[in-house]
């Protein structure tokens, strides 16, 4: 087992990809539990709010580890999703969005 797949597993292990619904709409927002705050996760756009993706992303490599590992994730048994109400979703982008300035 390499390195890179060792991070995988820790990410899926400890169930630390969550998606948010957040209804009538339907709209989602994936987040992953790093090591001291929260990252924000877009599989459609490619996007991780991790330093590593950055990194990543400057040096012309692939994605972050986050990033394959969601793709590689079996959505019905390894995610644990949490369902809002629409009316909560400003809240939580901006409570998210604060915490990456951190
Ligand atoms: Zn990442």
């Amino acid at each position: 087992m390499n390195k890179s797949s060792k991070k995988y597993n820790s990410v899926l292990n400890e169930k630390r990809i969550k998606l948010h619904v957040f209804e009538p709409s339907n709209r989602k927002i994936w987040t992953v539990v790093g090591s001291d705050r929260e990252y924000w996760l877009d599989p459609d756009l490619d996007f991780c709010s991790c330093p590593g993706y950055y990194f990543t992303k400057k040096n012309n490599e692939k994605n972050c580890y986050h990033l394959d590992s969601l793709k590689t994730i079996n959505h019905a048994t390894d995610i644990e999703s949490v369902t809002f109400s629409d009316t909560e979703y400003r809240d939580f982008l901006s409570g998210l969005l604060s915490d990456l300035k951190k």
